[in-house]
């Protein structure tokens, strides 16, 4: 890579941003052009379910790096415009605004949108899913004291959402079509936990819910379920999950397969093009198979390596995945995957809300979750990382110190 070389970066989000930065950091002494079809400069998603709702966090705060940091890096940034094709041969992006840009190495950083709810009604107004920061706003303006709000979908979004509705006096009710929330990254132990926590702060749960239709004249106005009850709502928000933007990708022949299928490197199935955060699949040594992870941990350190590799100082990636979510006061620290886990053992007790949890599979932690629990969360990466093989009673006894537990283990 020269002077006369190209990056183009598809996708100014999470992953985006830090490849750009990265390659600076490294030294990277050519053109980086970001393309990002949203307006805006490269922003943190995580405040628009939290502190952007409240109002603690002010849209000047959105950004990951400031304009005067793009300019500094030199970074071309074309907002407001999205790539439309990739000629592979050619080596040549098409934009939307029928640009086409000529490129040494691409990055896909291209991200996901939400699942949209497949039944009718689903295009009623005040029915709205959270992606951006401009679904954030429209969400914001439609949080007022005393309005109902039902939320589909008991996931991150659905539970981050209900936590600040219900504390701005809303009537909230979250429709969950599992028999637990949080299904698919806690045991429930941890959904039951957080199940009682929001009832406690007046959400209504639901949990095991099919839902027929969206009903209104217009804009919704309640939540049919398959059982003919109906549920009001002066507005709905549907928070089912993402789907991987990998069109573009795939389109130019690319390797898709629940995600833009990429090395420990980054790097696509066309060596000159590379990929990293929500929309890339990557193997995993460490969690035994391929993945495609969502979080802002994934996505930076995902870009990062991805840079080395095209500046040719390549290290392969194999980073412990760890996930955080805000509720009322509550910090929720995740590290690994707990699939396939056969014990759980709770350190703690979940009443005076602050505890960790460990998953074990065949004696070893695969992965833990900490409830406020911020000084220890850093050991138990440590223990996850390492696969530790630590006797549950001990795990379990607070009165061993986590520093101790992981001197034990040797990690
Ligand atoms: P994105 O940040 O989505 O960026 C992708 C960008 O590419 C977008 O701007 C998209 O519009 C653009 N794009 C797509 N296609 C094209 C195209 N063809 N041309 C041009 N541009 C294109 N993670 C955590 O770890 N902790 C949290 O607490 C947390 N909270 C979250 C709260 C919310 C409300 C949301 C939505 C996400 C949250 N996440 C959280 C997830 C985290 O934000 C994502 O994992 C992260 O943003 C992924 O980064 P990315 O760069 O892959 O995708
Ligand atoms: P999610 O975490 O995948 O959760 C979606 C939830 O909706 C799941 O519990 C899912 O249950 C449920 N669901 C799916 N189809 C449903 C249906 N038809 N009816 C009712 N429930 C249904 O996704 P999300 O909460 O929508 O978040 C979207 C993206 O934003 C993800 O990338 C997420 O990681 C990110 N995000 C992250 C955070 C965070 O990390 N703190 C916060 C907000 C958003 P099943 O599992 O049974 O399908």
């Amino acid at each position: 890579m020269n002077a006369d070389s190209t990056v183009v970066i598809v996708g100014a989000g999470q992953a985006g941003s830090e490849f750009a930065a990265e390659l600076r950091t490294l030294g990277f002494p050519g053109r980086v052009v970001m393309v990002g079809d949203e307006a805006e400069l490269p922003y943190k998603r995580p405040p628009l379910s939290k502190g952007y709702l409240t109002g603690s966090v002010t849209p000047d705060q959105l950004p990951i790096r400031s304009a005067a940091v793009h300019e500094k890096n030199r970074i071309e940034f074309i907002a407001g415009v999205s790539a439309t094709a990739i000629d592979r041969a050619a080596k040549t992006v098409t934009l939307s605004d029928g640009q086409t840009i000529a490129y040494t190495k691409l990055a896909l950083t291209t991200g996901g949108r939400a699942r949209p709810l497949p039944i009718p009604g689903a295009d009623l107004g005040n029915v709205l899913s959270l992606r951006s920061v401009a679904d954030a706003a429209a969400i914001r303006e439609r949080l007022v004291e005393g309005r109902s709000l039902v939320i589909i979908g008991g996931g991150y979004i659905g539970l981050e959402i209900a936590a600040v509705a219900v504390k701005k006096g809303l009537k909230v009710t979250v429709l969950e079509s599992a028999p637990q929330v949080l299904a698919r990254v806690t045991a429930p132990e941890i959904s039951e936990f957080y199940t009682r926590v929001h009832r406690e702060e007046g959400v209504d749960i639901k949990l095991g819910v099919q839902i027929a239709a969206l009903v209104g004249e217009g804009a919704v106005s309640g939540v049919r379920l398959v059982d003919g009850s109906i549920i009001n709502a002066d507005a709905v928000i549907v928070g089912i999950g993402l789907i991987p933007n990998c069109e573009l990708a795939a389109a130019a022949g690319l390797a898709v397969d629940n995600g833009i299928v990429v090395d420990e490197h980054g790097q696509t199935s066309d060596p000159d093009i590379y990929s990293a955060g929500d929309c890339a699949n990557r193997p995993s040594a460490l969690l035994g198979g391929r993945v495609r992870l969502e979080s802002v941990p994934n996505a930076m350190e995902q870009a990062r390596y991805a840079a080395r590799a095209i500046m040719g100082q390549p290290k392969a990636y194999d980073e412990l995945p760890w996930f955080w979510s805000d509720q009322y006061e509550l910090k929720l620290q995740m590290c690994g995957l707990s699939s396939g886990f056969d014990q759980l053992v709770v350190r703690g007790s979940t009443a005076n809300r602050t505890f960790s949890a460990f998953y074990l599979k065949q004696g070893k932690v695969i992965a833990a979750d900490a409830v406020s629990q911020l000084r220890d969360f850093g050991l138990m990466k440590k223990l996850v990382a390492a696969r530790a093989t630590v006797p549950a009673e001990r795990l379990a006894d607070e009165s061993v110190s986590m520093k101790d537990l992981v001197a034990e283990a040797g990690v």
